[in-house]
């Protein structure tokens, strides 16, 4: 008998009973569980381990430089006062520690809003960040102010919907059982009405992802920030292009493994959609800027407050060195992660994208 989590044996007996499962729910209900019941951040040598490890926790720098590009836009809109910090699934906390410091030396002290799914990870971001008021969803936050929006790999970890082109036309690309394991089955139902009439020739085996809940909040979010003001910074692995293919992934103790075989155990993501993200913050009225982690992050000082560091603990100078290469060099995250800014009609442009957009 195999081991295996809870949430395995549930999609057994749901399979069994009721059919395939289509992938989006396969990835919620596997990420929901996963979040709900550990901390999965953790740099690869630690005892802790972890399953992976993210901008923030790398290093101070990252949350800094955020702190100090949200702390500048305000300044140049003219310091507004009322002003809220919201962060979509903030993790350990860790980003908006930094970045809230960053920002009281220049004087901005916003309220702080989070947006967080997991009693697990609320508790470590309760501790990291005193007086934060919790919310399951951009909906809930209090709609007064401007708001000042980051997520750094927030949107990679929410269910894609994926469509496949088989002989027969379009369908759903659903999860069901082969024997005792999970594998990705063409559901029953034709679903050529779901893609523009432009896709109906593609060659079969043509796989196309969207991400509904991605652009659900992203609707929610750009309209907020039109109409009260502020900017929301996006910062996630992916690309700013439309592009074809499944981009579904799991991280297990830092290594990739089969996206089915653990649900509930592993960390399922896919690339983000930043191209349809950005159309969604133009249609809503808001300024649009798009660049590479590499490249903003050099544009902002990254190697300036890098060496500021060094100065101040030389026993951490390796250390500060190679976070700043694995931040920004292309072959780790400098080319992979992409960064999206968007900004309130009457607000200044973003800082760190070589011209204004
Ligand atoms: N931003 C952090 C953590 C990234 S992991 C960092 O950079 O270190 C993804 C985060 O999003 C976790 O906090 C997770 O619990 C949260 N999350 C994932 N899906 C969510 C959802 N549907 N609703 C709310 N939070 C979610």
């Amino acid at each position: 008998m195999r081991e295996e989590g809870d949430l395995a044996a549930r999609f057994r007996r749901l399979i069994a009973l009721h059919g395939p499962i289509p992938v989006a729910r396969f990835m919620g209900e596997s990420n929901a569980h996963y979040y709900a019941t550990r901390d999965p951040l953790g740099a690869s040598g630690e005892d802790s381990g972890g399953d992976f490890i993210t901008a923030p926790e790398i290093s101070q720098m990252f949350g800094e430089l955020i702190g100090l590009w949200l702390a500048d836009l305000w300044t140049r809109a003219s310091q507004p006062h009322g002003v809220s910090y919201a962060e979509l699934g903030p993790g350990r906390g860790t980003l908006a520690k930094d970045a809230l410091r960053a920002m009281a030396g220049a004087g901005l002290r916003p309220a702080v809003h989070f947006v967080e799914g997991s009693p697990t990870l609320r508790r470590l971001q309760a501790a990291a960040v005193p007086g934060a008021l919790f919310h399951d969803g951009v909906d809930g936050l209090p709609d007064e102010g401007p708001l000042l929006l980051v997520s750094n790999e927030f949107f990679d970890a929410l269910p894609v919907r994926q469509l496949v082109c088989t002989p027969r036309g379009w369908r759903e690309r659903m999860v069901a059982l082969q024997g005792s394991d999970f594998v990705f089955v063409a559901g029953d139902k034709p679903m050529d009405d779901a893609l523009p009439d432009a896709r109906r020739n593609a060659a079969a085996g043509t796989i196309v992802e969207t991400c509904p809940a991605a652009a659900a909040i992203m609707q929610d979010l750009c309209a907020q920030i039109a109409r009260r003001g502020g900017a929301a910074l996006i910062v996630d692995y992916g690309s700013h292009e439309a592009r074809d293919g499944s981009t579904l992934q799991a991280l297990k103790t830092h290594r990739k493994v089969d996206p089915l075989a653990m649900p509930g155990e592993a960390d399922l993501t896919a690339h983000v959609d930043f191209f349809t993200l950005a159309e969604i913050a133009r249609r809503a009225g808001c300024r649009v800027q798009a660049g590479t982690q590499g490249r903003w992050l050099t544009e902002l000082g990254i190697d300036l407050r890098a060496r500021a560091l060094a100065a101040s603990a030389p026993s951490r100078a390796g250390e500060i060195a190679a976070a700043r290469k694995r931040l920004v060099q292309p072959a780790e995250m400098g080319e992979l992660f992409k960064v999206l800014a968007i900004t309130a009609p009457g607000w200044p442009a973003g800082a760190g994208f070589g011209e204004t957009s």
